[in-house]
């Protein structure tokens, strides 16, 4: 299965991500983790994204495009990745395209997760993670033990990109930017939508009845 989620910032790509990559067991590719773990290291590219993160922009395509081609030519990818958080311009989405097409496949489905702006802004503002990729939500998905990773123990923190005025600009930089690559796979007839319900799991079935159907 070779997936592209798409949806805004706070969807819930990542949560579903997680869970899809077990079930179909392919790797789980989000570039806002991988430019992450560039800054914690301090890399090049982590000191330029973080510029452009910290603000709620895009990181510019030319730092972006060639990490994901590398990633998915490694053997891993072999049976399938899930992106997260990729494409976000139709630029990136037209390099995608042509990277597939250089590899010989291409793209089963293009899995967007509608959420409205209010909601977003009550999930991101609850948004708690850890260094081991875990994601929770104070209300929705509390871990057990409050501040603490339930799979490694780490302790959690808010990511410096969910506050508040950094949420509205990345919530406009998604309209602006990333929604017009709805129209875009909705060209190439490979795009499926569900709608992100309250509820993890409810989302999980709706997103599993739709690639049933691929
Ligand atoms: P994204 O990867 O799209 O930015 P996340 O998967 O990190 O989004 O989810 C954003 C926040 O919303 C997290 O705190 C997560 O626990 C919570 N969340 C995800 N899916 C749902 C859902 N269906 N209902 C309620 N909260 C959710
Ligand atoms: P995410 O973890 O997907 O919410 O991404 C966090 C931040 O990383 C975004 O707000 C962008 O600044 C940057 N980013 C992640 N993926 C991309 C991408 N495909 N293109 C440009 N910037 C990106």
């Amino acid at each position: 299965m070779r997936l592209v989620l798409l949806g805004a910032p706070g969807a819930g790509k990542g949560t579903q991500a997680v869970i899809l990559s077990e079930k179909y067991n392919i790797p789980h590719i989000s570039t806002g983790d991988i430019f992450r773990s560039n800054i914690k290291n301090n890399t090049e590219l982590g000191k330029k994204a973080k510029e452009y993160i910290d603000k709620g922009l895009l990181v510019p395509d030319e730092l972006t495009i060639d990490i994901v081609k590398d990633r998915i030519n490694k053997p891993d990818c072999s049976d399938g990745f899930i992106l997260d958080g990729f494409p976000r311009t139709i630029f990136q989405a037209q390099e995608l395209d042509k990277i597939l097409e250089g590899m010989g496949i291409e793209l089963d489905c293009v899995l967007n997760i509608d959420v409205s702006d209010e909601k977003i802004i009550k999930r991101l503002s609850g948004r708690r993670v850890c260094q081991c990729g875990k994601t929770y939500h104070i209300l929705n998905n509390p871990p057990k033990k409050e501040g603490i990773c339930d799979s490694c123990n780490g302790e959690l923190f808010q990511r410096e990109d969910d506050r508040e005025e950094t949420v509205i600009q990345r919530l406009e930089t998604c309209h602006k930017q990333t929604e017009p690559l709805i129209e875009y796979y909705e060209k190439s007839g490979k795009l499926v939508t569900v709608e992100g319900r309250e509820s993890i799991d409810d989302t999980t079935k709706e997103v599993l009845d739709a690639l049933n159907g691929v």
